[in-house]
């Protein structure tokens, strides 16, 4: 991207709690119903109903905040976020403005060089989401749909401190991963459950005060935020180059003709008209209350990182793959400890083939057939030579495909390995016999042609001689 303009880029990231009902009712919060059917006299704003707090949504609220060493604040209050909408009833949004429940905060990204940053979170808070204007299928009207209104929001607010679209994913990526984690939201991108609006400016480096932003809005996928800013920024450039100035504004991003487009000026708190809510009092947090919920935290992805690393001596990188979901480190560990195969091994094969056949059949790990004793079995097939790892790629496949365990497969399709060094001696030498050609020219000095020996050899076993010993032998041979 061009060199002359520094790059800021600050997220709000709405992640959806995985509470079982709505943050001010009783009203389911599951996702997928008819319209309308999960939306009582509360969500649907009716005069003299009463919100009444769902004490999970500020507990989930909590572990957000000390997972990423924040402040919890021991007075928070609901607000009153003024606006008309078709898909809000009440006339109003409940949010939280000056007293947030969640204040400050980190988050450790790696940045494009792979040197870890640190990017400020300024604050988390809770509001409630609103319904949904649906248009498809009802010939030229709009429908409304409340199913959604009223369902517990945790947005989080990140500092300006993001200097590329990259980083930014990196950043959302990261909070994507500890919310589900802390089993506090399920990341559902494709639901909605956990998306963002990206604030993106430009300045030049010597520039102390920050650039007009425009904010992209509802981004819900890793792939769009990226491309969305990256389209931004070189749209801020080229108004700026051209003696222009960029306007602060809401955009909308279309992932179809990959453009973003103005929806509307940005409003700025005061338009609002934000104040206190009067049907709510403050939430008082104590000491001990937070104390408790601490302790129910799990080991985060950094720790569970470090700790990879330190015990199963894994590549950095291969660490933070596997520690992205609990359910891939907790499958990586439970491989782990049965396959006699080196820690390094088991982590290419669980972030290789096993990932790869997930992504491809579309599978989440608990509904995958294979399981983690089953792929173990595999790698201990290797681990005692019965089988080399190539061949195991073909037994992983007829294994994913539910053809039995590695054992039964091996036998069946007769893949076992051969490491009878008289019997690799016989078919090697027929192969040297069959191509005096190639042999006279190794000879004369083409070194490359070994390759060409062993690959004769491979074919000829159909993959099943011992590599180790198929070179040894042969080195031995043709000297
Ligand atoms: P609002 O809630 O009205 O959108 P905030 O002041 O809360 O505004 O900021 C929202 C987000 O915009 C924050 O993540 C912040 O880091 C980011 N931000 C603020 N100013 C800039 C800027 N000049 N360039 C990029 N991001 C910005
Ligand atoms: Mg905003």
């Amino acid at each position: 991207m061009n060199s002359n303009w520094e790059i800021v880029i600050g997220l709000e990231i709405h992640a959806q709690l995985a509470t079982k009902s709505k943050i001010f009712s009783g009203a389911s919060t599951a996702y997928g119903g008819e319209p309308n059917t999960q939306a009582c006299l509360v969500d649907l704003g009716y005069p003299g109903t009463l919100p009444v707090l769902n004490q999970q949504a500020i507990e989930m609220a909590i572990r957000f905040g000390l997972a990423v060493d924040a402040e919890i604040s021991s007075r928070s209050v609901f607000a009153r976020k003024n606006y008309f909408y078709p898909d809000l009833p009440k006339g109003y949004q409940i949010s939280q403005l000056d007293l947030p429940i969640v204040v400050g905060g980190n988050m450790s990204i790696l940045d494009g060089d792979g040197n870890e940053k640190i990017i400020g979170i300024t604050r988390a808070h809770l509001e409630e989401d609103a319904g949904k204007s649906v248009h498809e299928g009802l010939d030229g009207l709009s429908g409304i749909d409340l199913n959604r209104a009223g369902t517990p929001l945790l947005e989080i607010v990140s500092e300006p401190e993001m200097s590329s679209a990259r980083e930014a994913v990196a950043y959302m990526r990261k909070i994507h991963s500890i919310v589900r984690y802390l089993e506090i939201s399920d990341g559902n991108m494709q639901e909605g459950s956990f998306r963002c609006d990206a604030n993106v400016s430009i300045k030049r480096f010597d520039q102390k005060e920050l650039g007009t932003r425009a904010e992209l809005k509802n981004l819900n996928s890793f792939k769009f935020i990226e491309k969305a800013i990256n389209h931004e920024v070189m749209r801020q450039i080229e108004i700026i180059e051209d003696g222009g100035e960029v306007k602060q504004e809401t955009r909308l991003y279309d992932s179809d003709l990959d453009e973003t487009r103005p929806m509307r000026s940005k409003e700025e708190a005061n338009d609002y008209r934000y104040f206190p809510d009067p049907d709510l009092l403050p939430v008082i947090i104590d000491e001990t209350y937070i104390a408790d919920i601490k302790k129910t935290l799990p080991e985060l992805p950094n720790a569970k990182q470090q700790r990879f690393i330190e015990t199963y001596n894994l590549k950095v990188s291969d660490a933070q793959i596997l520690t992205t979901t609990k359910q891939l480190a907790d499958f990586y560990e439970a491989v782990e400890k049965i396959a006699n195969t080196e820690s390094q091994i088991s982590a290419n094969w669980v972030i290789g083939d096993y990932t790869a056949a997930l992504n491809r059949d579309d599978l989440e790990i608990k509904d995958a057939k294979l399981s983690a004793a089953d792929l173990a079995g595999l790698l201990n097939k290797i681990a005692d030579q019965t089988i080399s790892g190539k061949i195991a790629k073909e037994v992983f496949e007829a294994m994913w495909d539910g053809e039995g365990s590695a054992e039964e497969i091996i036998e069946s399709k007769g893949l076992v390995q051969i490491t009878d060094d008289s019997e690799i001696e016989t078919i090697i030498d027929q192969v040297i016999e069959n191509n005096p050609s190639q042999l006279a020219e190794y000879l004369s000095g083409k070194d490359r042609l070994f390759g060409f020996f062993v690959g004769q050899v491979m074919k000829e076993t159909k993959g099943k001689a011992n590599p180790q010993k198929v070179n040894e032998i042969l080195k031995n041979k043709l000297t």
